[in-house]
C-alpha cells in the first residue's frame, strides 16, 4: 500500500522560507498561487506577454511578472501551464533563467517522465499533484479542508527535495486531506490510463454507444439521454461514497441482477485486452508522441476529434434536456474552447 502523509508530517516553514513562482494562472495555477499566499508563502505569478490571465491574477492581489523574470527571481518554479506548452516554455523561458539549487515543481509528470523536459542536474525536480480540479483545490482550502495530493521526487540535487515538496503540499492544503507518495512514472502512466480507458475515453464511448443503441431501436432521444447519461451522476456519486458495493446496495434488485448478468456481456474480456494495448502505448511513449506531434502541428487531429464529438446527436439532445432543469441551465458552457488536463 502507498505511504501517506498528513499536516503533522510536513514542515510549512520550509516553503515559507522560499520565493515561489507559479507559472500559469489557470485551473491549478490560480488555486496553488492563492493557497500558497494564504499560507504565508511569498508568491509571484509568471505569465506570458499579453496573457489574458494577468488581469485575473492582479485582481486577486497577486504580483505578476513575465515568465523569465519570475523564474530568475524564484527559488521554486511551479510549472502550471498546459502540458502541451511546457516543453517549449521550459526551453525558452525557464531553462535560461533557473538558478542552480532551485526546485522545479510539477502537478503532472508527463513532460518529465517522457523526456520532453530534461532539467539540469543542480535542480530538484518534484511533483505535488492535487487529485481534483483547481477550483475544488481552492474552494476546499478556503473551507478549511483540502484535496488529497500525490507527492514525489524525480531528482534530488539538494538532498531535501522530499521535505520541500511535502511542505508545499501542506501550503496548498493537500496534507490536510493526505498526501500519497508515488513516482513520476507511476503518476503519469496511471493518470493517462485512467482518463483514457475508464474516466473519459471509456465512459464517453460507453454513453455514446448506449445512446445510439436506444435511438437506433426507435426510442425517443430524450429518453435515451436520461437513461444512459443523466442518471450516471447518481450512480457515480454512490460509487464515490461507498464503492461499487454501495451502488449495488442502493439500486433495485432488478438493476443489480442486470448489472451482474449484462455488464460482462457488454464489457467483455476483449475490452480488457484493449485496455492492455492502451496501457502499452502509454508506457512506451507512443501516446505521448502522437499527442505532442499533433500539438506541434497545430493540433489538426485533436481539433477534428473534438468537432466530431461535439457533433454527436447526444450533445444537442442533452442541451435540450438539461434546459428542462431550469436551475441547472446556467451550468452549460461553450465547450468549443475546451480544456485538457
Ligand atoms: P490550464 O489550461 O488551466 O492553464 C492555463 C494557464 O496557463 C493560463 O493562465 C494560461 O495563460 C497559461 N498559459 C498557457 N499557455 C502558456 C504559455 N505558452 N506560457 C505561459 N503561460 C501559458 O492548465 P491546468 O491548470 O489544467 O493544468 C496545469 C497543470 O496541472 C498540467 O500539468 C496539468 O496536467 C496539471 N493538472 C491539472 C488538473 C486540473 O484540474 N486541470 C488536475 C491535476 C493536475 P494565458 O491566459 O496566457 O493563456
Ligand atoms: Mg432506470
Ligand atoms: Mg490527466
Amino acid at each position: 500500500a502507498a505511504e501517506k502523509f498528513y499536516d503533522d508530517d510536513a514542515d510549512l516553514s520550509i516553503i515559507q522560507g522560499k520565493k515561489v513562482a507559479v507559472i500559469g494562472y489557470g485551473s491549478q495555477g490560480h488555486a496553488h498561487a492563492l493557497n500558497l499566499r494564504d499560507s504565508g508563502v511569498e508568491v509571484v505569478v509568471g505569465l506570458r506577454e499579453g496573457s489574458r490571465s494577468v488581469a485575473k491574477a492582479e485582481e486577486a492581489g497577486l504580483p505578476v511578472k513575465p515568465v523569465a523574470e519570475a523564474v530568475a527571481w524564484a527559488d521554486v518554479i511551479v510549472v502550471l501551464a498546459p502540458d502541451q506548452v511546457q516543453a517549449a516554455l521550459y526551453a525558452s523561458e525557464i531553462e535560461p533563467n533557473i538558478k542552480p539549487g532551485s526546485v522545479l515543481l510539477f502537478s503532472h509528470g508527463f513532460n518529465i517522465h517522457f523526456g520532453y523536459i530534461k532539467p539540469a542536474e543542480q535542480v530538484d525536480v518534484v511533483m505535488v499533484a492535487p487529485k481534483g480540479p483547481g477550483h475544488t483545490v481552492r474552494r476546499e482550502f478556503e473551507d478549511g479542508r483540502g484535496v488529497p495530493v500525490l507527492v514525489c521526487v524525480e531528482q534530488d540535487a539538494s538532498g531535501t527535495a522530499w521535505e520541500t515538496a511535502l511542505s508545499y503540499a501542506k501550503a496548498v492544503g493537500g496534507t490536510r486531506a493526505g498526501a500519497i507518495r508515488t513516482t513520476f512514472r507511476e503518476e503519469t502512466e496511471t493518470d493517462l490510463f485512467g482518463e483514457q480507458a475508464v474516466l473519459c475515453g471509456g465512459v464517453s464511448q460507453l454513453i455514446q454507444y448506449g445512446f445510439e443503441t436506444l435511438t437506433e431501436a426507435g426510442y425517443a432521444p430524450e429518453m435515451a439521454y436520461f437513461e444512459v447519461c443523466h442518471e450516471l451522476k447518481l450512480i457515480v456519486d454512490l460509487i464515490v461514497e461507498g464503492g461499487i458495493s454501495k451502488q449495488r446496495w442502493s439500486i433495485s434488485d432488478t438493476a443489480e441482477y442486470g448489472d451482474y448478468v449484462s455488464g460482462p456481456r457488454v464489457i467483455t474480456p476483449e475490452v480488457k485486452e484493449h485496455m492492455k494495448e492502451v496501457l502499452a502505448d502509454i508506457q512506451d511513449g507512443t501516446f505521448a508522441k502522437r499527442f505532442m506531434d499533433d500539438q506541434a502541428a497545430g493540433a489538426p487531429e485533436f481539433k477534428e476529434l473534438r468537432a466530431k464529438g461535439e457533433a454527436h446527436p447526444i450533445e444537442a439532445v442533452g442541451r435540450e434536456v438539461r434546459s428542462m432543469f431550469a436551475w441547472r441551465a446556467a451550468l452549460d458552457t461553450d465547450y468549443t474552447e475546451g480544456s485538457v488536463s
